[in-house]
């Protein structure tokens, strides 16, 4: 045989060779491509595909009703609730990583899709706010701002649950003070014409402790104000010289709900599952005392109660029919259809 022959035999093998190499390599870079789709679709658009199916209420406007007033500027205001941030003590990296990750997508593909003026979370932002050490709340606090960005004109605002101050017997001044640091720790504001009252609904145990006995007598002053600001076209000069609240019952934001025996009369997707719905509701543990439920809806005559805390969705009627909406968990470490709740 030639010694070209033998070159050019030698080089036909080496042909072979190559043919399944190339093959593995287009399979492995078609596996790849597919993965990539899978993740981009699981992790990211997903998202935008489901939040997109959510809308806010229609808003009746003078001009529908036939009138031919100006129209009210509306308010769109978002509510989520129990973001159980894990902290260093319980929470797995892992864990951590996956949940944060979830809710961070979420939250920025709703800001964009919905663009809300205003952000509240009913408590239970962090999941060891009750114990963790300045450098760990740091750390969480640092992490909560990366996945609740949001725009300079978006306001954010949280009132504090039994995860971030501990329960009535664990909370004190400062986890109070730490916590009213990081968000905005105004309890009565307006904005665009409802009056908002934040209430810290882990201090209303009711037993006259300091913090207790000072909560109560911030919401009677409130309370005091906005009576002010509803009957100030009778009786103006007894409102003294304070700034002017709009002349409408107040929404209350609050984590414990107000008092309910259980979640039996709850429907709707996102209520608690029916082996849950019956379990009755310790005061001050699942649900605010009688009392202070009674007190709050009468020093505050609220038109609207947002609360968290129970992980589930509620509608109830209270009394002279105060709606109260309980919102479910915005974490998927809570439930699997985690959500939240717009209102105009
Ligand atoms: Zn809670």
């Amino acid at each position: 045989m030639a010694a070209g022959d033998m070159a050019s035999t030698r080089l036909g093998a080496g042909r072979q060779h190559l043919r399944p190499l190339k093959r593995r390599g287009l399979v492995l870079l078609r596996l790849t491509a597919i993965v990539f789709a899978v993740l981009l679709f699981c992790e990211f658009l997903i998202y935008y595909l489901v939040i997109f199916r959510c809308s806010w209420p229609a808003v009746k406007t003078p001009a529908d009703a036939g009138g031919l007033g100006t129209p009210e500027p509306v308010l769109r205001a978002m509510f989520l609730a129990d973001t159980h941030l894990l902290g260093a003590v319980r929470g797995h990296w892992l864990d951590k990583l996956r949940r944060e990750w979830q809710m961070e997508r979420a939250f920025q593909t709703a800001l964009w899709l919905l663009q809300p003026g205003v952000v509240f979370i009913l408590g239970d932002v962090f999941d060891e706010g009750k114990w963790s050490s300045s450098q760990a709340w740091a750390d969480d606090v640092g992490r909560f701002w990366k996945i609740f960005r949001h725009p300079p004109h978006v306001q954010l605002r949280a009132v504090a649950g039994n995860h971030d101050i501990g329960f009535h017997y664990q909370m004190n001044t400062y986890k109070i003070k730490r916590f009213e640091k990081v968000f905005n720790p105004e309890r009565l504001f307006s904005w665009k014409g409802i009056n908002f009252v934040m209430v810290n609904s882990v201090a209303l145990e009711g037993d006259g402790c300091d913090i207790c006995s000072g909560a109560e007598a911030e919401l009677l002053e409130i309370s005091h104000r906005l009576n002010c600001s509803r009957e100030q076209e009778h009786r103006p000069q007894e409102c003294g010289d304070g700034q002017q609240l709009p002349a409408s019952a107040p929404i209350l934001l609050q984590h414990f709900p107000l008092y309910r025996r259980n979640d039996a009369n709850c429907s709707g997707e996102d209520a608690a599952p029916p082996d849950e719905k019956y379990t009755p509701f310790k005061e001050r543990y699942d649900a605010l005392s009688q009392e202070a439920s009674r007190k709050l809806l009468w020093w505050l005559r609220p038109r609207l109660v947002l609360s968290g805390h129970t992980h589930s969705a509620c509608e109830v009627l209270h009394g002279a029919g105060v709606l109260e909406v309980s919102v479910p968990s915005f974490s998927w470490r809570n439930r699997n259809n985690p959500s939240f709740i717009m209102k105009l």
